[in-house]
């Protein structure tokens, strides 16, 4: 599965050659903003002794998102390059205009302020380039590619997501084996090349134009109690070296579930109006336990008249994939997203089986 690159399986970047056996740092300059700054894309570059497939990381991809950067971080520390037959490339921080404004976007007022929703196109905006930049430096040399988005503060998520619609239907399956070799119980398949997010997406990108398959690990949140964060964070650790494993990267076999759920229909419960959130399902259920249709999943009151404004309830029987804390909301804000267990996509799957 391994990509074309040089003849001597050399991976350059930005002119530098990475050395086998190490870990290397390299800051390539992407652009020049308004105020003078130079914004630079960081690469940290584990390149295993021996060569092999490479694996792209992803994170803070939207500034807003941050706590993804810390699984990076971890996951990196966690690589023995002298263990390793491929390479593993990881981007902390793949926004770092939309991080140093603690936005999910870039704060500027182009057609593309969203950096998941700028790849493959030809204008210049700052999403745009960085774009660009994670193409050219990382994508290109990458066989796989895992993007985080997790750590928004007040709201957390629970699943990883493959795409089933790619063009080349190999690249669905690899993505699906990938998700099931991140080792959770269920994993969500959903059209991500051709409706959301769409082949501007990095992941929907890298599958439907440069055939290289992605999953997205959407587990973990931050402002919630430091147990149930930490316990995140090693999910998505463990998961990403399921993945190296599944790749080859790294030696041995993926513990993979002796059977996983897969799914399709979610449905966000999101508040309409806004004020505080009073969560009513606890994040320590998060994916886990089964509630029935109309469960009360938290409400929304008024900061000024203390009043109930709305109450959040479960539009049909399922899993909870996204909770909120007690934190302040506008309307449409993040709070939850439940899983259809009735729907006909949500099905379990044997350890071998494919969907
Ligand atoms: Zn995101």
């Amino acid at each position: 599965m391994t990509r074309a690159r040089d003849p001597k399986g050399e991976i350059r970047i930005a002119e530098r050659t990475m050395p086998r056996g190490e870990r290397t740092h390299v800051a390539v300059p992407v652009l020049t903003d308004l105020d003078g700054s130079e914004v630079a894309l960081h690469i940290h570059a584990v390149v295993g002794a021996a060569p092999g497939p490479v694996l792209a990381l992803l994170a803070a991809q939207h500034g807003s998102e941050w706590l993804s950067a810390e699984i990076v971080r971890r996951i990196v520390d966690t690589l023995d390059p002298k263990a390793m037959a491929g390479a593993v490339l990881a981007v902390p921080v793949a926004n770092p205009v939309a991080l140093a404004t603690l936005t999910r976007n870039v704060r500027d007022e182009s057609d593309s302020p969203d950096l998941n929703r700028a790849f493959g196109t030809e204008q210049a905006w700052i999403a745009d380039q960085l774009a660009l930049a994670v193409t050219t430096h990382v994508l290109s040399h990458a066989d796989a590619v895992v993007d985080f988005h997790c750590g928004l503060w007040g709201a957390a998520m629970g699943s990883v997501t493959c795409g089933r619609d790619y063009k080349d239907p190999t690249v669905s399956e690899r993505a699906f084996q990938m998700a099931r070799a991140f080792g959770l119980p269920h994993i969500r398949r959903s059209d991500f090349a051709t409706r959301f997010p769409g082949p501007r997406s990095a992941v929907g990108y890298a599958g439907q134009v440069l055939g290289i398959p992605g999953i997205a690990s959407e587990v973990g949140g931050a402002g919630f109690d430091p147990e149930l964060e930490e316990a995140w964070l090693q999910t998505n650790v463990r998961g990403v070296h399921g993945v190296l494993q599944y790749l080859g990267i790294l030696p041995g076999q993926p513990p993979v579930p002796d059977r996983v759920m897969i799914f399709e229909r979610v449905q966000r419960i999101n508040p309409t109006r806004g004020g505080m959130l009073e969560p009513v399902f606890p994040p320590e259920d998060l994916m886990r336990r089964e509630v029935p249709a109309g469960a009360l999943l938290g409400r929304v009151w008024s900061p000024y008249t203390f009043e109930v404004l709305e109450e959040l309830r479960a539009p049909f029987r399922g899993l909870v994939d996204m909770v909120g804390r007690h934190y302040p909301v506008r309307p449409g804000d993040w709070a939850y997203l439940m899983v259809d267990l009735d729907h006909p996509g949500t099905r379990w799957l044997g350890a071998n089986e494919m969907p």
